[in-house]
Parts: structure tokens; C-alpha cells; sequence
């Protein structure tokens, strides 16, 4: 047996086979009209030149590292890309068959590569790895990054990778996975987020597990406390058979909790809501009892596509949201695109620092014509239900009202149109960079709520890259500058007469619980498995208790002795959920 250790990133017991995940190519097909043809055959030429460049790179680094012969290996490569009879050919199924180049593209060169595997002559059989590694280059620059492996499972399996991207973890929950296991990633990056929202267990940050398991071995993921076992003994299968069921009536009882409110022992209350990426997690949030929606993070309709999605779609999918949650709050949030979720339409180009580059609110200030088609459909559906919306990544005063120009310009475009909408329409900021948590009485004038982005806060407040395996230990929510950052949030918010919500992680996790009810949080929004364990924790204690939490925790000085503190607290409190 071997045991691998990593970061819990989803919670829960699954035993199964390996499958080692590589990445493939989805080559979508889609229909073109005569006035798209040119475009194409520009997106054509964009992604030669840049694979051009891309392999006259790995040449230049070749002929550093391992000398000039070496390098011209690639030249076979360059040789194909300036074939200017396949450029020919592709144009010419461009025009007499109307699909998207990326289709013809693939086509074309799929055909020549069977005839090349035909050929008796030994030159242009040789050719065939180099054309086919450029096929791959070639689609992924005009895809950007995109897989079918999930599409075509056929068993349950445990998926072993180096690395899933947000997109690629978004598709998974139409197919059989039981568990995923990374090499990379931290507990907050957005695909360990993705996986507690599709209550899949999985385990990340495991650094060697694509090398050390090997394709079809029996594992057990255990993504509570962020075990792997390869090859496990009876005796432990044993044990994780018994620790699952455990699990899994506890969480039954705890679901008996569902419709009872969220409220101290002497009836201080908050509100317990939900965080979802996709509208089909509607029935996870409604069956943990939800009380609305704290986030939606609306950036996954515009992942695994080649198009920007439409306003009508947008509105189709907020309305649905909007009328399911039968008048309980749910909060859109405007696209939160870059950092560590990319798309492919908009080719956003590879930065140094993503998360702290051209993202979210930024970049809808940027794109203005595609930021205004979200706001269009988000007030539009708003007469559907309790609407809400807030804007992502803050950091400076002007953002914010920049921000507000354009959303109020939007309204009056609507309004103008005579398109019905809710007269009271709720709009936040997100506070999650520390220069909006420093100046939030500033941001406060301009919106009616704030809610803390703990999973940025953590990062940027103390430099720890939210995705980065490495440096994980530093990630500490329990930081004394991260709770002092928290506590004046809350104090300021309420000050300025605004509700104070919290959507990070955070949130969710049982032992901080009493101690962001004892600084006064008005709402928790957290993934809904996590739900019932809040409140719980919330159901078991007086108010007054948490707040003298606030008191001594408060005197503490590092993140070790806060963390050790809340988790002993929480074990006196609950002691059945905490063994
Ligand atoms: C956060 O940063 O805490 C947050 C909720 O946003 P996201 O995880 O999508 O960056
Ligand atoms: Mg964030």
C-alpha cells in the first residue's frame, strides 16, 4: 500500500480504479454563414503565426540547451505550418462547406496523415509524429485549452491528473467520476471549488500522484482529511468502508436540519445561503436547505465554448434561477473571468500573475460592449424573482463607480426600451482585494452590501498565490491580519447601515463559524454540502458565547494559535462532528 498525503479540497470517501487523465482535444463543430468566412480564415492565420512562434521558441531553448542539431528537429514542424497548398486546401473547405475552421482545419490534416501512414515512402511516413504534434498545436491555439476524456467515460473511476482546469471540472458532473486526485492546486483554486459544489471528494496538491499511481489501480480518496492509499490492505478498505457509512449518517441527521432556522439558542438569527456555478445545483442548494443564493459565480456560462453567450441566454439562465428560488435572495455576480478561469473566445492572452492581472471587474470595465450585455440580462431578469448583484475584485473607489456609471447607464438603456424591471434592485461589492477592506468606508457610500471574498482576501492580504501547492501552509483564513481585515468590514458595513455577507470559503468551514457570528456576519454563503455543519454549529450556542470567541481570539498572535483555539472550542460544541 502507499499512502500519499495532500490538500482536502472536497469532502467525502470514494474507493475505485485509476484513470490518468490526459489531455485530448474536443474539436466542436459549428456552421459559418458566407460574411464569417474571412474572420475565419484570420483566426487561421493568428493561430499559424503564433504556433510559428510558440516552436521557433522551443528551438531557440533546444539550441541553448541541447545544441543547433537538436533544434532542427522542429523544422520539419515549421515546414508544415508554411505549406502554403494546406493553407489552400483549408481555405477552399471553408468556402464550399461552411464550418468553422477549426473543423476543416482538422479535417484537412487528418486526411493528409492517413494517406501519409499509407505512403510507402519512408520520408513522408517520418513526417507523421511532426504533423500530428502540429495538428495539436495548431487546434489548441485557435480552442484554447479543451478536453473530451470526460466526455466518453464509460466506467466510475477515480480521475488521477496533474492538473483540471475549472472548465475541464465543470464537465464532470455529467459523467462517472468518483474522486479526483491532483498533483497541483490549493484548497480554494476554483476547481477544488467546483468539486464541493458537485460533491465530488477529491484531493489536490498532491505533487508525484500522476507518477506513483499507475492507470487501473484500486485507491481510496479521502477528501476530509486529504488521504490517497494506492493498492490498500482488506484491513483498510475495512476501515474507510466503516468511516463512509459513519459519514454518510451524519450527514443524514444533519439534513434533518433543513428547515429549521438558522439561529442561536437564544434566537439571534442569520442568513444560511448558497453558493453555485451552474444553475443545475439548484437541487443540491433547495435539498440542504438554502436560504437563497450568496453567490453566483456567472463566469462558468462562458467556459467550454467558443462563442460569448448571448443576453438571451444569460437571461434564460438568471430568470430560471430567479423564479426556482421562489423570491429568496440570490446574488449574480458579474463575470469573474482571468486568475485562474479562462475562455476561449476572448483569447485573453497568458499573463505572469493571472490572479492579479486582467480579471473580473477589470476586465468588464474593459470590454464594456461585452460587460453591458450581462447587466442588460441580469435587470431584465430581475423582475423574476429577488435579484441581487455585485461586482468582483474591487480595489479602488473609482472601479466601483466607474462600475455604477455604466450599470446605471444600462438601466436607463432599459428603461427607455420600456423592458420591465424590479424597482429595487440590491447592488454590492465584493471585498476581497485588502485596499477595499482598508477603504470600505469609502466603497460603502456607493453600494446597499458588501460580502467578503475570503479566498482573494487570503491571498492578496498575505501573498499566498491561492493555487500554488508550495506555499499552502501559508494560506492561513485564521491569520490575525485576515481577521482584523474581516472584523472591520463587518464593523464599517454595519455602520453604514449595509448588511455584511460572506462568500469565500471561509464561510463554510464549522470552525470559524462562531467566531464571524460572534463579529456579527449577517450571512454565510458557502458550497450547500457545507450547509447543515454551519448550522449546526450555529443551533448549539448563545450568542454571547461566540462573541466572548471574538474576545479571546482576538488576544491571540499567530494563525496556529487561532486555528488551535477554534478547533478545541468547536470539539467542546459539537463533539460527534469533530471526531
Ligand atoms: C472569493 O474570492 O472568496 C470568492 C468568493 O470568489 P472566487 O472564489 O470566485 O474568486
Ligand atoms: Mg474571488
Amino acid at each position: 500500500m502507499i499512502a500519499l498525503k495532500g490538500i482536502p479540497a472536497a469532502p467525502g470517501i470514494a474507493m475505485g480504479k485509476a484513470l490518468l487523465f490526459r489531455e485530448e482535444l474536443l474539436v466542436p463543430k459549428r456552421s459559418i454563414s458566407d460574411g464569417e468566412i474571412p474572420a475565419e480564415v484570420l483566426r487561421l492565420e493568428e493561430a499559424l503565426i503564433q504556433t510559428r512562434h510558440q516552436i521557433s521558441g522551443i528551438q531557440k531553448r533546444l539550441a541553448e540547451e541541447l545544441g543547433q542539431e537538436q533544434a532542427e528537429i522542429f523544422n520539419a514542424h515549421l515546414l508544415v505550418l508554411e505549406d502554403q497548398s494546406l493553407r489552400e486546401e483549408i481555405i477552399t473547405g471553408l468556402k464550399s462547406q461552411h464550418l468553422n475552421v477549426e473543423t476543416i482545419f482538422n479535417e484537412v490534416v487528418l486526411r493528409h496523415l492517413k494517406a501519409f501512414s499509407r505512403t510507402n515512402d519512408e520520408y513522408l511516413r517520418e513526417r507523421t509524429a511532426d504533423v500530428e504534434d502540429v495538428r495539436k498545436r495548431v487546434l489548441r491555439n485557435l480552442l484554447g485549452k479543451q478536453t473530451d476524456v470526460l466526455e466518453r467515460l464509460s466506467q466510475r473511476v477515480i480521475l488521477v491528473a496533474r492538473d483540471l482546469s475549472p472548465s475541464e471540472t465543470a464537465l464532470m458532473h455529467r459523467h462517472n467520476i468518483l474522486a479526483f486526485v491532483t498533483d497541483v492546486g490549493g484548497r480554494t483554486s476554483h476547481t477544488a471549488i467546483m468539486a464541493k459544489s458537485l460533491e465530488i471528494p477529491a484531493v489536490v496538491g498532491l505533487v508525484s500522484a500522476t507518477k506513483r499511481i499507475s492507470e487501473g489501480s484500486f485507491m481510496i480518496v479521502d477528501g476530509t482529511h486529504g488521504d490517497v492509499l494506492i493498492d490498500p490492505d482488506p484491513s483498510t478498505v475495512e476501515r474507510y468502508e466503516l468511516e463512509h457509512r459513519r459519514a454518510q449518517e451524519i450527514n443524514r441527521q444533519l439534513l434533518h436540519l433543513k428547515d429549521l432556522p438558522a439561529e442561536t439558542l437564544d434566537h439571534h438569527s442569520v442568513t444560511l445561503s448558497a453558493n453555485i456555478e451552474l444553475p443545475d445545483e439548484l437541487p443540491s442548494v433547495i435539498a440542504h436547505g438554502a436560504h437563497g443564493i450568496g453567490l453566483f459565480r456567472t463566469e462558468f456560462l462562458y467556459l467550454n465554448r467558443l462563442d460569448l453567450p448571448t443576453e438571451e441566454e444569460q437571461y434564460d439562465a438568471y430568470r430560471s434561477v430567479a423564479e426556482r428560488l421562489k423570491g429568496q435572495p440570490v446574488v449574480i455576480r458579474t463575470m469573474d473571468l482571468g486568475g485562474d478561469k479562462f475562455l476561449s473566445p476572448l483569447q485573453l492572452p497568458s499573463e505572469m500573475n493571472p490572479f492579479m492581472g486582467w480579471r473580473a471587474i477589470r476586465f468588464s470595465l474593459a470590454r464594456p460592449e461585452i460587460f453591458r450585455v450581462q447587466l442588460r440580462a441580469i435587470l431584465r431578469a430581475s423582475i423574476h424573482g429577488n435579484l441581487k448583484m455585485m461586482y468582483p475584485m474591487i480595489s479602488s473607489l473609482e472601479e466601483l463607480q466607474r462600475a455604477n456609471e455604466i450599470f446605471r447607464d444600462v438601466r436607463e438603456e432599459l428603461s427607455r426600451e420600456g423592458a420591465p424591471m424590479a424597482e429595487r434592485f440590491e447592488v454590492g461589492a465584493m471585498i476581497e482585494v485588502p485596499s477595499a477592506a482598508l477603504t470600505c468606508d469609502l466603497l460603502a457610500k456607493e453600494v446597499d452590501f458588501f460580502s467578503i471574498g475570503t479566498n482573494d482576501l487570503i491571498q492578496y492580504a498575505l501573498a499566498v498565490d491561492r493555487v500554488n501547492e508550495k506555499i499552502a501552509y501559508l494560506y492561513e483564513p485564521t491569520h490575525p491580519a485576515i481577521l482584523r481585515l474581516i472584523q472591520r468590514v463587518i464593523e464599517v458595513g454595519h455602520s453604514a447601515n449595509l448588511w455584511v455577507g460572506m462568500c469565500g470559503e471561509m464561510a463554510g468551514e464549522p470552525v470559524m463559524t462562531l467566531l464571524l457570528m460572534g463579529m456579527g456576519l449577517d450571512e454565510f454563503s458557502t458550497s450547500p454540502v457545507q450547509l447543515p455543519l454551519v448550522k449546526r454549529v450555529i443551533r448549539s450556542v448563545e450568542h454571547s458565547f461566540a462573541r466572548s470567541v471574538v474576545e479571546q481570539v482576538l488576544t491571540l498572535k499567530t494563525g496556529k494559535e487561532v486555528e488551535a483555539f477554534l478547533t478545541a472550542t468547536l470539539k467542546q460544541i459539537v463533539p460527534d462532528l469533530t471526531e
